[in-house]
């Protein structure tokens, strides 16, 4: 079968490997779609880090189940997350499985993981219907943010992103107003737009400094920011604010599945809206990855098909 193998920074390869059948408590999964994760990006361009499978946002047809198993079997649609999808087949632990009702659409599955994403963060906001909400990024991650708020009833979502294109699909996503950080302060604007006082939470989506920065100056008194984004480089922010005001901050690189799919059902959001592409294994590289870490950026979620030719 044809894998992705990682060999080291911008060095990834489709090759020719053997099929093994799945060890005790996995299933042996064909993958229709795996989609790339921005912290897939940030592996390719800076060289793989801890707590972060390379190619996992999988969905697929069960073919094997292995010894062990209980409650899964052959014939069965499930999304897994678990390192070495980019692959025409993957053997997963049964609890990196998630089932998902037969007439979802596989674009969907694809993107349910990084549903799941938003979902988890947005718990450990607790966030409220009523509250204002900056998020910072307007790529995946933001984006489902967006939907997740959406999904919470939250009315007033402000967001910011560099790409007009991202912005764009904020808008039709339904966001509450967006602009370009670049050309508009975004501090004075969420000043401007909350009578001084500030956004209830503010979400990093994107994992630099400055957009850091963005969210430590756009909460209120006592406000969340929580940071999603991955960061490969340091930030210095200035702690006066963030004590003065006493904020907290909450990290999250965790999934709530249950949550994501309780949205899903709800039938409110589409999550598949962010796929703007689908391609195959054999193009990973040219299409894929090289696209999203390009300068002509006009992607926002690719999907892997390995049974594309
Ligand atoms: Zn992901």
């Amino acid at each position: 079968m044809k894998k992705v193998v990682y060999y080291g920074i911008r060095d990834i390869r489709v090759e020719e490997t053997e099929e093994i059948q799945p060890g005790k408590g996995e299933v042996k999964i064909k993958i229709k779609y795996c989609g790339i994760c921005g912290s897939d990006l940030h592996e390719y361009l800076h060289g793989l880090f801890p707590e972060s499978p390379f190619g996992h946002e999988a969905c697929g047809e069960i073919v094997t189940v292995g010894p062990g198993v209980k409650g899964y079997a052959v014939g069965e649609r499930v999304c897994s997350v678990v390192s070495g999808s980019y692959a025409e087949y993957i053997n997963c632990p049964q609890e990196r499985l998630l089932k998902i009702p037969v007439d979802m659409d596989w674009k969907r599955a694809a993107v349910v993981e990084p549903l799941s994403g938003a979902a988890y963060a947005l718990e450990r906001a607790g966030i409220k219907g009523n509250e204002k909400v900056f998020v910072a990024g307007c790529g995946t991650v933001g984006l489902m943010l967006l939907l997740g708020l959406k999904a919470l009833g939250v009315k007033t979502v402000y967001m910011t992103d560099l790409l007009e294109y991202r912005r764009k699909k904020a808008q039709e996503l339904g966001a509450t107003l967006v602009w370009n950080p670049l050309e508009i302060k975004t501090a004075a604007k969420i000043k401007e737009l909350t009578s001084s006082k500030g956004v209830d939470v503010a979400i990093e989506a994107v994992g630099i400094e400055a957009t850091l920065k963005d969210c430590l100056s756009s909460v209120k008194y006592s406000g969340k920011v929580i940071v999603q984004g991955i960061f490969t480089q340091r930030a210095s922010v200035h702690m006066l604010g963030f004590v003065t005001r006493e904020t907290t901050m909450i990290g999250t690189n965790s999934i709530h599945p249950e949550l994501a799919m309780s949205w899903i059902k709800a039938g409110n959001i589409r999550p598949e809206s962010v796929v703007t592409k689908i391609i195959p294994l054999d193009k990973i590289v040219a299409e894929g990855f090289e696209v999203l870490v390009g300068k002509n950026k006009a992607d926002i979620k690719i999907l892997v098909e390995p049974s594309l030719a």
